[in-house]
């Protein structure tokens, strides 16, 4: 039985034994017994949320202008860094038409070289020939 049912039980029988000012009492405790319960849901769902947060800031590297998440020897990613920076939320980044660059589809910071080495290279081997 929680608390509220209790309060609404004892509610019952004072209104039984007809105490008005006793019953007005007892209804105004239920209704702060009922705050504190939904504050105390709110911070338990908000306490789960940062210790989930705080798993995975353990588990982040940054590299590449990005965050990686390293799990099991594997890297999973890119994350947007803007994203994790200002709001702590891990949005994956998506390729754009270079496979080299990727965006953030949440905050639409701009493109960002991610794979460099899939970067086209530029070509200049032959230009001293051109002299
Ligand atoms: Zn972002």
């Amino acid at each position: 039985m929680s608390i509220i049912d209790d309060i609404k039980s004892v509610a019952k029988t004072i209104q039984q034994a007809g105490n008005i000012e006793l019953y007005q009492k007892i209804l105004d405790l239920q209704g702060q017994a009922l705050e504190v319960v939904e504050e105390s849901n709110r911070l338990r769902n908000e306490n789960h949320e940062l210790k989930e947060k705080l798993k995975i800031k353990e588990q982040l590297k940054h590299e590449r202008n990005s965050y990686w998440l390293e799990s099991n020897g594997k890297n999973d990613g890119p994350f947007c860094s803007r994203c994790w920076d200002v709001d702590k939320n891990l949005v994956r980044m998506h390729p754009g038409g270079n496979p080299a660059y990727y965006h953030c589809p949440n905050c639409k910071a701009g493109s960002v070289l991610v794979k460099p080495e899939l970067d086209p290279p530029v070509m200049t081997q032959n230009y001293h020939n051109f002299e």
